[in-house]
């Protein structure tokens, strides 16, 4: 078996008390890799060590070039790891083995480098005043971040957060989700070797509640918190957050709608939908999990979509050709099973496969206030439901508390337009899915979030602006 330690001021190393826990692979459920277990011990470690590598240290005082050429180093080294990094992510959780390499590593990188070149070039305020005075601002770094990640996207996720905090001078506590620990441990013995000092990047490994997370995220020493996980883990860390007044970041579950029109070109809306809902096995926060589409082409795009659904290749993780693999553990496949064998709907195509997988599901007929229809599934289960007017879309797509994202699949631009401005989601994305624009805000409404991320949004969120006010003697 792989071992993963704590790496805390630029040392790998165990828990206090030596606790360990394993990683299973969810293809082949047997542990892969033994981990360490840490508490309250090792949190306060990891944060005194990231509190003094930014009180004392380099990293915030250098120079954007500087700090940017190591991170740029760091997103080579990912490049050069990227194989064991693709395959710790995939006996991790599941992931097929050709999304690991062909998009999640790569994505880390361009978030690496696009945040080192984001915060270098950034341009700030400067503001003559008419009263002989004059008026700039200054980003400085926030101090200590605390990362806390989910499974599902677990070192392209990390990467979001550690990247804008480290370009913009900060230094990190990352606990990755217990269910994928090991990326993360690459990724900080990575960013000693691109020379980023030690103690900047510092990666806590532990369970949340009553353990490692919670003791990171109620840390007075901790400047800023930027999670993402589910919606009520997202309450608990903000009532922490909010005792010590520490800032919060929250990017929190999502039930996307994905609305049809008939004059959609239904190629185009039968591939996006397939991967909207079927990418990751659905274990995606932006998964188009609500399908709305207009009755007169509802027939024609059902039978394409579930014949589109029924060709994916299902089976091992590591075979180049899988397309959808398990689910990420024993524990988050019973709650998919619970939602499948529970549906209120009729099931067209799929169920439960093999071990933890679940077939690509699509259901139809489920009432709008069915528990499939309303919660997140985070699994490859579709509700199909038809709608007849653009305001019944719209007010359909808008039934959630969730707010994430919604797609528009429409060949009328003014109808595009029109449904976007009404849509009550983070982001909306017409004509395709999952497109990013690194410099867009990217968060939620309501229960989907807190805050944005991403360009300029990132640097408001791991800084602390100031003001400096001059006056000009005249
Ligand atoms: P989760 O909330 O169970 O766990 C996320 C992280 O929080 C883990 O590292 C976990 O150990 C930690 N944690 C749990 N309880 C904690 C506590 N009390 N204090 C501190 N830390 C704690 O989420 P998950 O199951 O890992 O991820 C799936 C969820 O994440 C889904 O709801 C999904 O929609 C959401 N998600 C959102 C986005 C987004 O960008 N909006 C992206 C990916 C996933």
């Amino acid at each position: 078996m792989e071992t993963f330690g704590h790496v805390i001021d630029g040392e790998e190393g165990p828990s206090l008390d030596g606790a360990t826990f394993d990683s299973v692979d969810p293809w082949t459920q047997e542990p892969w890799a033994r981990v360490a277990l840490g508490g309250a011990p090792e949190a306060d470690l990891a944060v005194t060590a990231a509190r003094r590598a930014f009180d004392e240290g380099p990293w915030p005082r250098m120079g954007f070039a500087e700090r940017g050429a190591l991170i740029h180093r760091l997103a080579d080294l990912v490049g050069v790891h990227a194989e064991e990094l693709a395959m710790a992510d995939s006996r991790d959780m599941g992931k097929p083995i050709a999304d690991a390499r062909g998009k999640d590593v790569p994505r880390t990188a361009q978030n690496f480098r696009f945040f080192a070149d984001h915060a270098r070039l950034a341009m700030a305020e400067a503001l003559p005043m008419d009263t002989g005075h004059h008026a700039y601002t200054r980003y400085e770094p926030a101090g200590v971040v605390a990362a806390v990640a989910p499974w599902n996207f677990p070192l392209m996720l990390e990467s979001w957060k550690v990247a804008p905090a480290l370009a913009w001078g900060n230094t990190v506590v990352l606990k990755p989700a217990e269910d994928t620990p090991a990326s993360a441990t690459i990724l900080a013995r990575l960013a000693l070797e691109a020379g980023i000092p030690p103690g900047v990047l510092n990666v806590l490994h532990g369970y949340g509640p009553d353990s490692a997370g919670s003791a990171l995220t109620e840390d007075p020493r901790v400047d800023r918190i930027t999670f993402t996980g589910e919606s009520g883990t997202g309450r608990t860390i903000t009532g922490a957050a909010a005792r010590n007044l520490t800032p919060v970041s929250l990017e929190l579950g999502g039930k996307g709608a994905n609305l049809v029109f008939a004059d959609a070109d239904l190629d185009n809306a039968v591939d996006w939908s397939i991967k909207a809902i079927f990418t990751n096995a659905g274990q995606v926060c932006l998964a188009g999990s609500r399908l709305y589409v207009q009755r007169p082409v509802l027939d024609e795009f059902l039978a394409r979509f579930v014949a589109a659904a029924e060709a994916l290749v299902i089976g091992d993780p590591r075979d180049p050709a899988t397309q959808i693999g398990p689910l990420a553990s024993r524990t988050h496949y019973e709650k998919v099973r619970g939602y499948v064998e529970n549906s209120a709907g009729k099931i067209l195509t799929g169920g439960l496969g093999e071990g933890w997988v679940v077939k690509p599901t699509v259901v139809v007929d489920a009432p709008a206030d069915s528990a499939i229809m309303c919660e997140e599934v985070f699994g490859p289960v579709v509700t199909v439901t038809p709608f007849d007017t653009e305001a019944e879309a719209v007010g359909a797509a808008n039934d959630s508390p969730y707010g994430l994202n919604a797609m528009v699949f429409t060949e009328d631009l003014s109808r595009a337009h029109r449904v976007s401005a009404q849509l009550r989601a983070g982001t909306i994305w017409t004509n395709c899915f999952f497109v990013r624009d690194l410099r867009a805000p990217f968060g939620g409404f309501a229960d989907s979030g807190w805050g944005r991320e991403g360009g300029n949004f990132s640097r408001e969120f791991f800084t602390e602006p100031k003001a400096v006010v001059m006056a000009i003697r005249q």
